[in-house]
């Protein structure tokens, strides 16, 4: 196992990452902006190091800083979190051409599966059900680009090969209104991502989001644990996750489960993954896959048993996986609400100082969170603020758990979600299950584009 590892994260995934650390008695060193210098969770690290000023750009994003403080710290490994450098190939490269660890995929892994065009290839040839689309890059010719979307039927939504973060796709109804969409999604996805590449699907209407969790060992062992329902999204944005997906066929997940494990194994995935899966109508599509650990993941470590950090840190280390499919069993229900720190009406971040902190427990509660009584949420980054997650026997006991956490949980000085969390755990559609990705949107009246 490592002696040392950088984490080039920040908030909670970088105190999450610190705990799995010291369980597994490894040295910890964190790097941290300008305007994280004095959060709590900075000063519990064995080292710390500054690695820029609060713009992200020039601190959390900049490589060679990243790279410098594992040189000076000699660290062995170093951990990307989720967002940031996580899933930069580049940067992968770079740490393992100085001689770190990658805590992580491969770099061309990472950089096969972050062109949804040769992701979506690649599923395709290891027997993952993929949305029905172009087959690979839409071409420039605009009778076979007419062509290809008859044979899917309309609607039909163009997306980057580059994309990301919800951004870089349209949706057409209409065969008028086509090749206009493609030359416009063409222009956006050369200027967002630098690759004009698109390709077309099917637009699924009122799909779920339904995501498989993998780990997989270099010594080709490869697992699934099982799924996230992360349908309660805005704008893209998951807003609430669970585990398991509520009434969904055992035998269908087990399935589609098992040929994500037998992709890793073909592509020769290092890791934790996510498939990431479009559900209707009884059928899964995939869509993209993360190679990453995902802000949800503790949801899974609640229903499996399985730490998914630790797992990570030990898989990078060289370990052989210590546990089999067979041995993978999930019991009970778990929910996860992200807290952030913005309106809960219109959303706008609110940051600031927290005045008054008081956090949930008891049976079946975790709070991952690195916030704190007074603690200065910067305007820099991401709102959010800590994850609320509870556990129980049966998905009513997770939601029971969870309306009365909710109610303990007090965030003073800065606006928070905590209101719109209690109004999802008394709304009739989530109790009763199953609510597309366009649920939350049309509960709070947005339209969606
Ligand atoms: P990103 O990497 O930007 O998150 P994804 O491919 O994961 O892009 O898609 C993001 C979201 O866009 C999905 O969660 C879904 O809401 C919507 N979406 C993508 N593809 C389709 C599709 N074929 N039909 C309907 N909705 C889609």
């Amino acid at each position: 196992m490592f002696e040392k590892v950088l984490i080039a994260n920040r908030g909670e995934i970088a105190l999450r990452i610190q705990r799995a650390c010291r369980e597994l008695g490894i040295k910890t060193v964190a790097v941290h902006s300008e305007a994280d210098r004095e959060a709590k969770y900075v000063k519990l690290a064995d080292e710390s190091v500054c690695i820029g000023p609060a713009p992200s750009g020039q601190s959390y994003l900049h490589i060679p800083a990243v790279i410098s403080a594992a040189e000076v710290t000699d660290a062995e490994a170093i951990h990307p979190g989720y967002g940031f450098l996580s899933e930069n190939a580049d940067f992968a490269e770079r740490v393992e051409n100085s001689g770190f660890v990658f805590i992580g995929p491969r770099p061309e892994t990472i950089r096969l599966m972050g062109d949804k065009v040769s992701a979506k290839d690649a599923m395709k040839k290891a027997g993952v059900p993929c949305v029905p689309g172009s087959d690979g890059a839409l071409s420039d010719d605009p009778d076979e680009i007419l062509k290809t979307a008859k044979k899917i039927g309309y609607p039909v939504i163009i997306k980057a090969a580059g994309g990301g973060g919800g951004r870089g796709m349209r949706v057409v109804h209409t065969e008028a209104a086509l090749l206009t969409s493609v030359e416009m999604t063409t222009a956006e996805a050369q200027a967002a991502f630098g690759n004009p590449t698109v390709y077309m699907e099917k637009f699924l209407e009122q799909p779920r989001h339904i995501e498989i969790q993998v780990l997989a060992d270099e010594h080709g062992n490869a697992v699934y644990l099982g799924e996230r329902d992360c349908s309660m999204q805005r704008r893209h944005q998951k807003v609430l996750e669970e585990a398991p997906a509520p009434g969904v066929d055992r035998k269908r997940i087990a399935t589609v489960g098992e040929r994500c494990a037998e992709a890793c194994r073909t592509i020769g995935y290092r890791g934790a993954g996510t498939f990431e899966f479009l559900y209707e109508n009884g059928e899964f599509y995939f869509i993209e896959m993360n190679t990453r650990v995902q802000v949800e993941h503790p949801v899974t470590e609640q229903v499996t048993g399985i730490d998914i950090v630790q797992a990570q840190l030990r898989v990078a280390a060289g370990e052989k996986m210590p546990f089999k499919q067979k041995d993978i069993h999930l019991r009970g229900h778990s929910i996860e609400c992200r807290i952030n720190a913005e309106d809960p009406h219109n959303f706008v971040p609110s940051p600031g100082r927290i005045t008054g902190f008081h956090m949930p427990g008891g049976p079946g509660v975790r709070v991952d969170t690195h916030a704190y009584q007074n603690y200065m949420v910067p305007p820099n980054y991401d709102s959010m603020i800590g994850k609320l997650i509870t556990y129980g026997d049966t998905r009513e006991q997770a939601i029971a758990r969870m309306r009365i956490a909710l109610s303990e949980m007090v965030v003073e000085g800065i606006k928070t979600n905590i209101p719109l969390h209690i109004e999802l755990m008394n709304d009739a559609a989530f109790h009763a299950g199953g609510t597309s990705i366009h649920y939350l949107e049309n509960k709070l009246g947005i339209v969606s584009k």
